[in-house]
């Protein structure tokens, strides 16, 4: 079964791209919804976040969010253990979740894909771009975020520049009505795909 990567920067509309391919039937993998969720149930992912940022870092089973992210905010050293914890703690769930899955593809969603090199074991990669001042108005309304804030969350990614040489394809999301458009004529590619697409 192929995997298919999908990722792009905050706000780019990488859920809102992969809410089109569930309506093909395609099965979508939330990567960071599975790493908040591992954060919440993982006893050894627990542990090991304490180990890190202290024992305030969780309130009995639950991780004090607020705080670790406020830790690692100007941190890339911190955030770069962090997403030691968390990456192959989700790719064990990715697996065990694929095993369970029968559909021609899967679409793996991650906020940051080629960043980590999780790019080489997907057989494609797609990238959702929209222009910057759309993604933070989007942002804005959708969270109620600072435009520093949402800046200062940028920076830690790659640049849309650097991304579109990596990607098989490249979504370009600005009216809704043209992006499904687009996951239409992917969803026919990779279908129709034996190795090359
Ligand atoms: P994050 O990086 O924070 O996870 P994301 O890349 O998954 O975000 P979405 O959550 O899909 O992005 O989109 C961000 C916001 O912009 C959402 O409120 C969504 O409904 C809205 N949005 C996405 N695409 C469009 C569009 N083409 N036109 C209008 N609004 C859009």
């Amino acid at each position: 079964m192929k995997v298919i990567g999908l990722t792009g920067g905050i706000g780019s509309g990488k859920t809102t791209v992969a809410s089109f391919f569930k309506d093909f039937n395609i099965p979508v993998y939330i990567a960071d919804e599975a790493g908040k969720n591992l954060m919440n149930t993982s006893s050894e992912i627990r542990q090991k976040i304490i180990d890190l940022f202290g024992e305030q870092s969780y309130n009995k089973d639950l991780p004090n969010r607020k705080l670790i992210a406020s830790k690692v905010f100007n941190d890339k050293d911190l955030l770069s253990k962090l997403n030691q914890i968390i990456h192959p703690a989700v790719e064990k769930d990715f697996k065990e979740w694929l095993y369970k899955q029968s559909s021609e593809y899967v679409i793996y969603e991650a906020a940051i894909l080629f960043e980590t090199g999780g790019y080489k074991k997907c057989d494609y990669n797609i990238l959702v771009t929209a222009p910057e001042e759309l993604r933070i108005q989007r942002l804005q309304k959708r969270d109620d975020s600072s435009v520093s804030e949402i800046k200062q969350r940028m920076n830690n990614q790659w640049d849309d520049e650097k991304k579109s040489q990596m990607a098989d394809f490249i979504i370009y999301n600005r009216e809704l009505k043209q992006t499904k458009l687009q996951v239409e004529h992917i969803h026919d590619k990779i279908l129709k795909a034996g190795k090359n697409c």
